[in-house]
């Protein structure tokens, strides 16, 4: 199926479910470390990509913001983030 293969496509962003979810949700990625959250529906996102991350075909968790920012400063190095 070609459709499957272009939606399967490496390092795409969460894609929260802006009816259901929460307006300001937080992912990572185990498979490559990758973060990637804050307000989808206003474009404020923070994404943290790995160099494992560039290429991963990410398989996105919900976490808790918690942990989303200890995992953030450590990764990225700054607490910076929406
Ligand atoms: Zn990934």
């Amino acid at each position: 199926m070609i459709l499957v293969a272009l939606f399967g496509c490496a390092n795409r962003q969460p894609q929260p479910d802006v009816w259901t979810d929460p307006a300001w949700v937080y992912h990572e990625c185990p498979k490559c470390e990758s973060l990637d959250g804050g307000c989808y529906m206003k474009n404020s996102v923070s994404s943290y990509r790995s160099d494992k991350g560039k290429r991963c075909r990410h398989d996105w968790k919900r976490i808790t913001k918690e942990e989303f920012d200890q995992k953030w400063k450590k990764r990225a190095g700054t607490e910076d983030h929406y």
